[in-house]
């Protein structure tokens, strides 16, 4: 028996929360009554990437590390030097006194979309379209391998926002606006956390290729009225349950590890400072049992102007049940106002304990104590080919096909892929920043050949017979496609990345020029199918009677060639609406109650080409 203090040698030394033998609840206890107050608040405390450093981390004892959408300029680095800026964070972290390791957290939330070379899978409103669970499990899976070849363990992800109103920017970032779909898309977390072989739901870094998930954002994001980021959701408490709330029980059923806190109101109260639904509903009734996460810069955003009274906002933001808080740069301030706050008693310390206690136990849980360091072996995994053949797929049964013929136009689709000449219009047929969206690269994404991956253009010219000639315009002039022999044209048009509030578009979700014309021009010449790359259904009714085929291919991501492998029939349409498709946005918000009127395409809608 001697020989087992031998062996674990910081159990000789009668620190049992190091030894992985113990179950991980006497672990906690054990490591949070050792501890000061000035490290338990460190643990509370995440800040962005610029501002750490391995010396920040140990002096100031810090819990937690983000790459978020604020820590611009991206960080373009290999999966080594990824690994070697966590793991000299991590190192800073050990040093501490009671070597309590730090967690890096990023926006995984299509693939692994801060890295330069990480497959980009579509954006959550084509997954839902896909309404294939299994699918998004597997993606899950794959996104925690790429998230793992950066040396990260934890991401957040995913958003559970049962968006209402297609106006939100963000509107993108929510599989659905049914809340059961949304439930049903939970899977995620399988895929990204897997579950430990000791017996908890939940990852287990052992496990190297599984992460931390974050079900985002508690609660009624997607609800706010007229769809204004951050805004306020006016609904009942019954509403709110079943609608908004609908797939949290069921990712804490799941073992999701962490839940984020959102910007917006619930009926002009912040969520950041709503104690009834952060501690009463989520950590009471629902049983969640990981640790709460703040919004970035959410706890300043509490009072109104933002920021002032910092110290009330605090109070606040904690005393509501608020655990880590993403400060996410003046940790410095952070740190001593908590300080204060639980030493005039205005924060209890018991609130404190439970605080760290979920912090300590999801660090434990995971076996991030045993395992706190990246792996090398894994760098491999960025982008890998099967990753992309994943992607491809995801695209391909995200696309909705909702007109193909009918009236004056005949059908269209499949494409032949033996015409002598075809033409491809549109910047949105050859740009990789465009069909990936917002966080793609950076917070906001941007157009270009931002990442690795294939537009759809490329897509195109695999997909065509060896004898046909592919002629790509990107803004062609009016009267361009008459008289040149073209057999038909592949008009491709969307909308320009954005992320969050930036995208807000409360007066109207028009085309951006030049497309309508661009539509009403190549389509009046000759057949056409227009492809449209959004985050959400943007005003068509107008221009569908110039097409022969309509397909919403939403934001695909970096594998655009999985657009071209269905308009040519290799691959049958699958996906049906995750949105009801509105006529103009005087009808919005369709959802009075559970009802939509007379919309141009109902939720569920999708049609066949019907090939054998
Ligand atoms: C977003 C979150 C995101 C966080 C970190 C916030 O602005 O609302 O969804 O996880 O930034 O980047």
């Amino acid at each position: 028996l001697a020989c087992l203090c031998l062996l674990v040698p910081n159990v000789a030394m009668g620190q049992l929360y190091k030894d992985p033998r113990q179950p991980v609840e006497r672990r906690v206890n054990d490591l949070l009554s050792r501890m000061t107050l000035d490290e338990k608040i460190g643990q509370m405390t995440q800040i962005e990437r610029g501002s750490a450093s391995a010396a920040v981390i140990q002096q100031y004892k810090i819990g937690s590390v983000l790459s978020g959408g604020g820590s611009e300029p991206a960080f373009r680095a290999t999966p080594s030097q990824w690994m070697s800026m966590t793991n000299n964070f991590q190192w800073g972290a050990l040093k501490t006194r009671l070597s309590i390791p730090f967690l890096y957290g990023t926006d995984a939330v299509h693939g692994n979309n801060n890295v330069y070379g990480a497959t980009i899978f579509p954006h959550n409103i084509g997954l839902g379209c896909t309404r294939d669970p299994w699918l998004v499990r597997r993606i899950g899976s794959a996104t925690a391998l790429e998230v793992r070849a950066t040396g990260i363990s934890y991401t957040f992800a995913p958003c559970l926002a049962v968006c209402r109103d297609p106006r939100w920017g963000r509107c993108y970032e929510s599989y659905s606006e049914d809340p059961e779909v949304v439930r049903s898309m939970t899977t995620i977390i399988d895929g990204l956390q897997g579950q430990s072989p000791a017996g908890w739901r939940g990852p287990y870094l052992q496990d190297r290729r599984k992460v931390l998930a974050c079900a985002k954002h508690f609660v009624g994001d997607g609800g706010t009225f007229q769809g204004k980021d951050m805004g306020n959701t006016v609904v009942n408490y019954e509403t709110l349950v079943k609608t908004h709330m609908r797939a949290y029980p069921t990712a804490i059923a799941k073992g999701v590890s962490t839940i984020m806190v959102s910007y917006s109101s619930w009926n002009n109260q912040k969520m950041h400072a709503n104690k009834f639904l952060l501690t009463d509903v989520l950590k009471g009734r629902l049983g969640f049992k990981g640790f709460v996460i703040s919004d970035w810069d959410g706890i300043e955003r509490i009072t109104n102007p933002w920021g002032a009274n910092y110290a009330n906002s605090v109070r606040l933001g904690i005393n509501a049940g608020i655990d880590m808080v993403m400060v996410p740069k003046n940790y410095v301030t952070f740190i001593a106002t908590v300080k204060r706050l639980v030493s005039t008693g205005a924060i209890p310390m018991s609130r404190i304990n439970d605080a760290v206690t979920r912090i300590l136990r999801v660090k434990l849980q995971a076996g991030l104590f045993e395992y706190p360091y990246a792996d090398n072996s894994l760098g491999a995994y960025l982008g890998t080919l099967s990753h992309r053949a994943l992607a491809r797929e995801a695209v391909r049964k995200s696309l909705v096909l909702l007109k193909n013929g009918g009236g004056a136009k005949k059908r269209l689709l499949p494409l032949n892929k033996n015409a002598r000449r075809v033409l491809v219009v549109g910047a949105h047929a050859n740009d990789i920043g465009l069909q990936c969206g917002g966080w793609t690269m950076s917070w906001q994404g941007s157009q270009g050949a931002t990442t690795k991956g294939t537009t759809i253009l490329a897509g195109i010219r695999q997909s065509v017979s060896k004898n046909t000639e592919v002629v790509y315009q990107y803004n062609p002039p009016t009267g361009y496609a008459k008289g040149k022999g073209f057999e038909y044209a592949i008009v491709v048009v969307g909308e320009k990345p954005y992320a969050e509030i930036q995208g807000d578009n409360l007066n109207n979700l028009n085309m951006p020029s030049p497309y309508p014309a661009l539509i009403k021009d190549t389509c009046s010449n000759i057949p056409c199918v227009v492809v449209m790359i959004s985050g959400r259904p943007l005003v068509v009714e107008p221009y569908l009677g110039y097409m022969n085929a309509f397909v919403a291919a939403w934001l695909p991501g970096s594998e655009g060639r999985g657009v071209a492998e269905v308009l040519f029939g290799n691959y049958e349409f699958t996906g049906r609406l995750s949105r009801t498709w509105f006529r103009n946005v005087g009808q919005l918000p369709m959802n009075v109650g559970d009802r939509y009127y007379n919309p141009l395409f109902p939720f569920g809608f999708g049609m066949k080409m019907g090939i054998k």
